[in-house]
């Protein structure tokens, strides 16, 4: 096992790395295979890190539409990443900050600024060496104190905008010694249509990573099903790699269990091996197996969680699904997430939370989709179902609250409703009124404290530092009206109301922040951990129901 002691290299800097690339076509789960080997690496007992590469322009995902691009997850430090950074920090629980997303718009941004202050003395900026520079430093910084770093190239091996990172890459691996660097290449093994694996494509790209210097040392095969040893020889053979360097990643049923495949593949081994490191890892059989026996454990019971939000798109809610999961492992319970869209509920529930045990409202932006989330709330507070509200889902309670209990008709918040004469959430005086975007935005780990007594303590404790991503805020001039007719804000921030609930009701529950965020595996979220405890008290209660009145048990 690594220690203090046998660590003989700058601690400044990282040890290892392992530089992924992507080859065929992206959408392969390239980050899910990177983050699985990172996964077994720190089971065997290292300090594992990640960088992931976004080679986009934009400097960070925080203007990216979710529609298009997926959720946009949040770091400790409130940078706006890609969600690939939220799978490291799921499956390596890490909390990785802005460094360990390097895109194109940060490098640029920096290389230009620098140019401007005469940092280059009078020579002509390039690509090489000064765009390669920084992009090395960078990765540099990151592994700083990590016994290995895996650095996930996004995109495909080809593309433009990925050119200077493979260059900078190779560059890399020069400088350090050769068992210090490792690059996988994971590309996609299709059927041709008689129902053969075709190893083309991936000699293809290759190819292509050969042509510009790269040699991958290690390819995983990506498939519908295990590799065949004929299509192993023939991806070793002409992609020149050793037969036991190239590995089967066949789709499983939930990506969790990738660590475990690729662990009876032996990649383990063979990246402990060639990266020196075999001598400081236990035996095998000494691993930590917390993470294997969580994610294998058998499930006794399915509950059905509604999820009332607006992207179409499941990875705009990935964090949200994710955590919902890591609260069933928890409670040895599977979640059958069911999506409804809050447009189609704008006139009402009805039927649509038929057979659902709690609904969950997430965040958003924007005012589509909003009275069919409230709507959602409503029925979930008259029907005492367990419901959890996140950011815009917590603000939303407000509003139904206020529209509903309080009989302010016209509450509404003044992000999507300029003209209301209630704005009961609103920006607060000392915020401004910036419009421009990104601006005013609230972001990052951020204390709550908790009041005694209240169900959030019961979850928490005293005190929570969960993520935000917000603008608007409870306004202040409605909360003693709000708390006089039976909702309590259990959790704040200054002036700032973080944590709502209603106590008469069996789990009711707002968060300002996003508790999604930094929910793992291994360590599931409060309150969905609670959200789903209500939820199995209230099927057993109703399967108990009918039971005693003849109905189907
Ligand atoms: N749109 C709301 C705000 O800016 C909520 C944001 C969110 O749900 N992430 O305050």
């Amino acid at each position: 096992m690594p220690t203090e002691s046998n660590r003989d290299y700058d601690p400044s800097l990282g040890r290892k790395f392992i530089f992924v690339t992507g080859g065929v076509m992206s959408g392969l789960g390239k980050g899910i295979t990177a983050a699985s080997t990172g996964r077994l690496l720190a089971d065997a007992g290292f300090d594992v890190t990640a960088v992931k590469i976004d080679p986009y322009l934009n400097v960070d995902a925080g203007t990216m539409n979710p529609f298009e691009h997926g959720e946009v997850y949040v770091l400790k430090d409130g940078a706006e990443v890609d969600l690939d950074l939220g799978n490291y920090e799921r499956f390596l629980d890490i909390d990785m900050t802005s460094d360990h997303n390097v895109t194109t718009g940060k490098v640029y941004q920096d290389v230009i600024e620098n140019e401007r202050a005469g940092e280059y003395l009078g020579k002509t900026v390039q690509i090489i060496p000064h765009v390669t520079d920084d992009i090395k430093r960078r990765v540099r910084e990151a592994a700083a104190g990590s016994d290995v770093c895996i650095v996930e190239v996004g995109g495909t091996v080809g593309d433009i905008e990925g050119m200077p990172y493979l260059e900078a890459l190779r560059q890399f691996a020069t400088e350090q010694a050769d068992e210090d660097v490792l690059f996988v290449h994971v590309t996609l093994v299709p059927y041709s249509t008689n129902g053969e694996q075709k190893t083309k494509p991936t000699q293809h790209s290759v190819k292509e990573l050969r042509s510009i210097g790269l040699q991958p040392d290690i390819v995983v095969g990506r498939s519908e099903d295990p590799l065949e040893a004929q299509t192993r020889e023939k991806i070793a053979l002409f992609c020149d790699v050793p037969r036991d360097a190239v590995f089967s990643n066949p789709d499983v049923e939930d990506i969790y269990h990738v660590p475990l495949r690729l662990e009876e593949e032996g990649l383990d081994g063979y990246v402990l091996d060639r990266l020196g490191l075999h001598g400081e890892a236990p035996p095998h059989a000494e691993y930590d197996t917390e993470w294997r026996d969580r994610v294998t454990s058998e499930a006794t019971a399915t509950l059905t969680v509604a999820l009332v939000g607006k992207y179409g798109l499941e990875d705009a809610y990935i964090s949200v699904h994710e955590a919902l999961k890591h609260a069933g492992l928890e409670h040895g319970l599977a979640v059958d997430r069911k999506w409804i869209h809050a447009e189609t509920l704008a006139n009402g529930c009805e039927g649509e939370l038929e057979g659902v045990d709690a609904v969950v409202v997430p965040g958003g932006f924007g005012s589509r989709g909003t009275e069919g989330k409230i709507a959602a709330i409503g029925a979930a507070r008259e029907r005492d179902l367990p419901f959890l509200g996140l950011c815009l889902g917590f603000q939303m309670a407000v509003v139904e609250f206020a529209r509903n209990v309080l009989g302010l008709t016209d509450a509404h918040s003044a992000e999507l409703d300029g003209g209301t004469p209630h704005p009961v959430i609103d920006l607060l005086p000392e915020q401004g009124q910036h419009d421009d975007m990104g601006g005013t935005m609230r972001l990052g780990a951020r204390a709550t404290q908790i009041t005694g007594g209240s169900l959030a303590h019961d979850l928490y404790g005293e005190t929570c530092e969960e993520r935000h991503r917000h603008r608007y805020e409870v306004n202040p001039a409605y909360i003693d009206d709000l708390e006089s007719a039976g909702m309590v804000f259990s959790g704040r921030s200054g002036r700032r109301m973080e944590l709502l609930e209603l106590p008469e009701h069996p789990f009711f529950l707002g968060t300002q922040f996003h508790p999604e965020f930094r929910s793992r595996p291994t360590r599931a979220s409060p309150p969905f951990v609670g959200l789903l405890d209500a939820a199995l008290d209230g099927a057993t209660d109703r399967t108990a129901g009918q039971t005693a009145s003849g109905g189907e048990a």
